[in-house]
């Protein structure tokens, strides 16, 4: 593993640490275990879900009950495992009876998310449900919006029902189905530009060292 990997790799360690101990937010006083989020450190694919639930909240890892096996099935048909991503979520701990996390507590929380997505850096973050949509998408309907990939710096973010919304409405799983059938499409399309990005870079460089 090079420097550069190794970095990456002890910056996450370093957020999920410090997540684990949070006191920014009420959310602290009723959590069992906070829920950094987990996979591959240097995964192209990033998935940001809204907040722990049960499962979740008892384990302290993401997306482990049935919306997570929903996802996993989802995961499966875009030709990736939980291995190849990396999982997170909007608020780290979980709201009390599953409730919709407060502006407050996303707010408390986003500074770990930003830090987890640069350390990460992945080419493509696919946004779970209308909490994680608003960072990246705000006023808009999911409705309107789902599946659409847009340009964000270096990546593309690709809003999504929420899988737990999904798995019980026959009408947004069809429509989830068919957004993460597209997935590598968005992901080949991502790592095109990356290297066009790059071989823009490079003559640049050229230029410069020749004075
Ligand atoms: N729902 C979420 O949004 N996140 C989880 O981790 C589990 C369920
Ligand atoms: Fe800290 Fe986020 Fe948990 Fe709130 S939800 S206590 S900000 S880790």
């Amino acid at each position: 593993m090079s420097e550069a990997e190794a970095g990456g790799q002890d910056d996450l360690e370093q957020i999920a640490a410090e997540v684990r101990v949070c006191p920014k937010c009420e959310l602290a006083r009723t959590r069992t275990h906070a829920v950094p989020g987990e996979g591959d450190p240097h995964a192209k694919v990033m998935l940001i879900g809204e907040g722990p639930g049960w499962h979740e909240d008892q384990q302290g890892r993401p997306f482990i009950g049935n919306a997570g096996k929903f996802l996993n099935e989802l995961l499966a048909k875009a030709g990736l495992g939980r291995d190849d991503v990396f999982i997170t979520n909007i608020v780290k701990c979980r709201p009390p009876g599953n409730r919709d996390p407060l502006p407050d507590e996303i707010a408390a929380c986003a500074p770990y998310l930003e830090r987890q997505v640069a350390a990460i850096d992945p080419e493509v973050i696919v946004t779970l449900g209308r909490f994680s949509m608003s960072r990246w998408f705000p006023g808009e309907r999911i409705s309107r919006i789902h599946g659409q990939p847009k340009r964000d710096g270096k990546r593309l973010v690709v809003p999504m029902y929420h899988p737990a919304a999904a798995l019980h409405q026959a009408s947004l799983r069809g429509a989830i189905e068919e957004d993460f059938a597209k997935l590598p499409r968005i992901l080949a399309e991502a790592e095109r530009d990356r290297e066009i990005e790059s071989e823009r870079d490079q003559p640049q460089g050229e230029q410069m060292s020749m004075f």
